[in-house]
């Protein structure tokens, strides 16, 4: 193994470069990002960045000396545009070819039919940097979609002081990462926050980029629109007969493409086999990358990998912190175990529990109880039955 090829300069790429190192890799490693930019955090993008509370630098997860410390070479604005069987093409021109190569190019913003080029999406720095100049000055603000993301940049903005309305197609908010009735919870939180929630909407289409065409034929006008409906990971560019890229690049437990022959894939533009049941799991959280990245580390080198991790995310809204831990998606119920959320009680405080169907624990949510959620950890780890989860 003398040269890796990481394409992707994100968190992903970056700490599979850093794994790599710690674990004793002396040989080269190419870093190849499609941004001008040195890796950068996503999550500040939509809380600390764009409410101007950070300056950009404050995100960067590493600088052009850091970098040169690491033994990385990088080729950043010049994003990969071919990959074949050990043999990376970059816009450029330039060709590398690696031992090994990784794949670690995230995920982009899904964008609507004809949505306008001055409607605003949120996945890179310049986006964020775009919306936090158009958010200044502004007194409305329109969010399509009501995930994590819409509920991040609803509390920036409301907190500058503009009306702000959300739109969402579904009748409960962020239901496919948390489920209907926690998502009844995220709803409230945007409504109490002081968000005017539309839920259960169909979006016409667009008339320009400040208004909007619902499907009723009402019409709705504000100084900002932002886009908030997922990401997909766009792996057009991978040329690898027989690998399958519709969802994430799939992947074994160890993040080795199959079908293919020395090329991993981690983070967003993964799919990794699930260990739990048939099929894969493609997870778009900061976690998941970081973790992924220190398996595939040791994968390419030959050694043994850490265990794998529960899965893990959080967001930040209105004041409070919401943290999901374990695999939810298994559950077949949910109970409260803390709070009064679920019986219409503050929000805050309330932890979720999900249970299989052996009412054993697979997961939890809470709603600003960062205190509680690292406790459920070892029952979650060892699907505890509700009547043994129990958290002093
Ligand atoms: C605004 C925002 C807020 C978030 N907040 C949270 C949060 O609070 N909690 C949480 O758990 N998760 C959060 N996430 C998700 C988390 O940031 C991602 O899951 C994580 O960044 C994934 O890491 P990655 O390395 O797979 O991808 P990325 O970090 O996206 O890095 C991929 C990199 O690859 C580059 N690239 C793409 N295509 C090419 C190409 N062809 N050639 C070369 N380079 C390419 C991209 O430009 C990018 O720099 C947030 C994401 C966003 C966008």
């Amino acid at each position: 193994m003398e040269h890796v090829v990481v394409i992707g300069a994100g968190l992903g790429g970056l700490r599979t470069a850093e794994q790599l190192r710690a674990a004793g890799f002396e040989g080269r490693i190419s870093m190849v990002g499609r941004e001008r930019h040195v890796p950068y955090d996503r999550p500040p993008l939509s809380k600390h960045v764009l409410s101007g509370e950070w300056a950009e630098e404050k995100a960067h997860l590493s600088g052009p000396e850091e970098l040169r410390a690491l033994g990385v070479e990088t080729y950043l604005g010049d994003p990969a545009v071919e990959l074949t069987e050990g043999r990376v093409v970059l816009a450029s021109g330039k060709v590398l070819t690696g031992d090994a190569v990784v794949v670690a190019t995230g995920s982009d913003a899904r964008r609507l039919p004809d949505q306008p080029a001055g409607v605003h999406s949120l996945r890179t720095l310049d986006d964020s940097l775009a919306l936090r100049d158009a958010l200044s000055g502004a007194r409305s603000l329109l969010i399509v979609g009501a995930g994590f993301i819409g509920g991040e940049v609803a509390t920036v903005a409301l907190a500058k002081g503009l009306k702000v309305t959300v739109l969402e197609a579904l009748p409960v908010p962020c239901v496919r990462a948390v489920g209907d009735q926690v998502g009844q919870l995220v709803g409230r939180l945007l409504s109490e926050g002081g968000c005017d929630l539309r839920l259960g909407v169909g979006l016409k289409g667009f008339v320009d980029e400040h208004t909007v065409e619902l499907s009723t034929g009402e019409q709705i006008t504000a100084d900002v629109i932002l886009v908030g409906v997922g990401a997909r990971a766009v792996l057009d560019w991978v040329h690898l007969p027989g690998v399958d890229a519709a969802n994430g690049l799939a992947c074994d437990e160890r993040g080795r493409v199959h079908g293919a022959t020395r090329v991993w894939a981690l983070g967003d533009a993964a799919a990794w086999d699930d260990e739990h049941r048939p099929g894969r799991l493609r997870t778009e959280h900061w976690t998941n990358a970081t973790e992924q990245a220190a398996v595939v580390a040791k994968d390419i080198l030959g050694l043994e990998g850490p265990p794998p991790a529960l899965p893990y995310f959080w967001s930040d809204q209105f004041g409070l912190k919401i943290q999901g831990l374990g695999r939810l998606d298994l559950a077949e119920r949910v109970v409260p175990v803390r709070g009064e959320g679920m019986s219409g009680g503050p929000v805050k405080g309330t932890v979720v529990a999900y249970l299989d169907a052996e009412d054993r624990l697979v997961g939890v949510v809470g709603f600003g109880a960062a205190k509680w959620i690292p406790r459920y950890r070892p029952l979650i780890a060892a699907r505890a039955h509700i009547e043994d989860a129990v958290v002093a």
